[in-house]
C-alpha cells in the first residue's frame, strides 16, 4: 500500500521504515504538515499517516479523497487533527494509535510536576553559572498533598497510581470510573469539588466539544490558590489567556504544559534563532514558575516503536480487509 506520510522527522522515518520491512507497503515521507494547502501531495496513495498537528479538516480531506485516500492513519491517540464526521461521509476510514506507551506520557507528568515544584530546571541554571545559592528553589512534600486527576483512562490512571505512590491523596473526575483506580483508594468527586481540594491538578482527558477550554476564567477561580496545574492532554483543553491572567494575579502557583493551544505554528520546530511572534506564548515563557516543552511526553523508544509497529498493522489490515481494531469511532468524540 502507498502511503503519504505527513509532518515527517528523521526518527519517524527510521522506526517507520524499520516497522514497515517485508510488508510492501511503499512510504513517502513529507517533512511539511498536512493541511488543506498540501494535501494534494497525497495524490496517488491510498493512505495518509499523519501526527497531532496535521489539520484533516473537512476541505483537506475532500482533497485527499479526490487523490484516492482511503484511510487515514494517526500516528498518535488524539484524533481531534480529523473531521471524523466528515470523513465517514466521505467513506475515508480514520484509524490511531489509542496506547503507544501509557507509561511515557504519565511519567512524562510526573517529571513536570517535581521538575516544577523543585524547580530543577532553574536550579541546573543557577549550578552551571556557579551559583549553588538555594534563594527560590523551596518547594513541598508532595507526599500528603492532594492531587486531582481530570481523565483517569489509561494515562489519567497511571499517573494516579504514581501520586498515589508519592503518599498523595488522587481525587478522579470522569464518567468512566477505572477500576484500576478505585482500587488504590482513587475518590472520584466533581470537576468543582476537584479544583477545590487539589494542590496537584493534571489534565489526561481528550479534546473534544466538552474538554474544549474546560480550564477557563470561571474554573480557575475555582481551583485552590496557589496550586499548580498541569497539561499533557491538549492545548485547546486550557484557555491560555484566562491562565496567564490566573498567573499574574497569582491564583495559579506553578503551570506545567508539554501541549499549547497555538502550539502547531511552533512546536516540532526550532525558533531559536527567530523571533516569537504569539505573545501570548512569548508572556508565559517570561513567569519563573512556569515550564513549557514542546510535546514531548510521548516521545520515548517503547512508544516511538510501538506507534510505528501499530501504524504499518493497520495500513496491513486494511489493506487485507482485516479488522481493524484501532479504527476511531466517530460516536467517540461526543463525550
Ligand atoms: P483514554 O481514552 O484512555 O482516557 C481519556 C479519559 O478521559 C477517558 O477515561 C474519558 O472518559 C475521560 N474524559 C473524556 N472527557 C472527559 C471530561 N469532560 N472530563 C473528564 N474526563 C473525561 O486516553 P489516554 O490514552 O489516557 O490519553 C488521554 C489524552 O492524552 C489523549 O486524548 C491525548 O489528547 C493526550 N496525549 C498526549 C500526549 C503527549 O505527548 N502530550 C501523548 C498521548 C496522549
Amino acid at each position: 500500500m502507498r502511503a503519504a506520510v505527513f509532518s515527517t522527522k528523521p526518527y519517524d522515518r527510521r522506526f517507520l521504515d524499520a516497522a514497515a520491512e517485508g510488508t510492501g507497503h511503499e512510504l513517502r515521507y513529507f517533512e511539511t504538515r498536512l493541511t488543506r494547502d498540501t494535501a494534494g501531495l497525497a495524490r496517488g496513495s491510498a493512505a495518509v499517516c499523519i501526527f497531532v498537528n496535521d489539520e484533516a479538516d473537512a476541505p483537506a480531506l475532500q482533497i485527499l479523497k479526490e487523490g484516492g485516500v482511503q484511510v487515514v492513519a494517526c500516528r498518535c491517540a488524539g484524533f481531534n487533527q480529523v473531521d471524523v464526521q466528515e470523513a465517514q461521509k466521505l467513506g475515508i476510514t480514520v484509524v490511531r494509535v489509542p496506547a503507544y506507551s501509557p507509561h511515557a506520557v504519565a511519567e512524562y507528568a510526573v517529571g513536570l510536576i517535581l521538575a516544577l515544584n523543585r524547580h530543577i530546571p532553574r536550579a541546573c541554571n543557577r549550578v552551571r553559572e556557579g551559583n549553588f545559592s538555594l534563594d527560590g528553589l523551596m518547594g513541598f512534600d508532595l507526599f500528603g498533598k492532594t492531587a486531582g486527576v481530570v481523565g483517569t483512562g489509561k494515562i489519567g490512571g497511571l499517573v494516579a497510581k504514581i501520586l498515589h505512590g508519592f503518599g498523595c491523596e488522587v481525587l478522579g473526575h470522569d464518567s468512566y470510573i477505572n477500576p484500576d483506580c478505585t482500587a488504590i483508594g482513587v475518590r472520584y468527586v466533581g470537576l468543582d469539588e476537584l479544583l477545590a481540594a487539589s494542590d496537584v491538578v493534571s489534565l489526561h482527558c481528550p479534546l473534544t466539544p466538552a474538554t474544549n477550554q474546560l480550564i477557563n476564567e470561571a474554573t480557575l477561580a475555582k481551583m485552590k490558590p496557589g496550586a499548580m496545574l498541569i497539561n499533557t492532554s491538549r492545548g485547546a483543553v486550557i484557555d491560555t489567556g484566562a491562565v496567564v491572567g490566573a498567573l499574574k494575579s497569582g491564583r495559579l502557583g506553578y503551570l506545567g504544559l508539554d501541549v499549547y493551544e497555538e502550539e502547531e505554528q511552533y512546536f516540532f520546530e526550532d525558533f531559536s534563532s527567530r523571533v516569537i511572534e504569539d505573545d501570548v506564548l512569548a508572556r508565559l515563557l517570561t513567569f519563573p514558575n512556569v515550564l513549557i516543552t514542546g510535546h514531548q511526553a510521548f516521545f520515548t523508544r517503547e512508544a516511538i516503536g510501538n506507534i510505528a509497529q501499530t501504524v504499518v498493522d493497520s495500513l496491513s489490515n486494511f489493506e487485507k480487509g482485516l479488522p481493524l481494531p484501532n479504527k476511531v469511532d466517530p460516536a467517540a468524540i461526543v463525550l
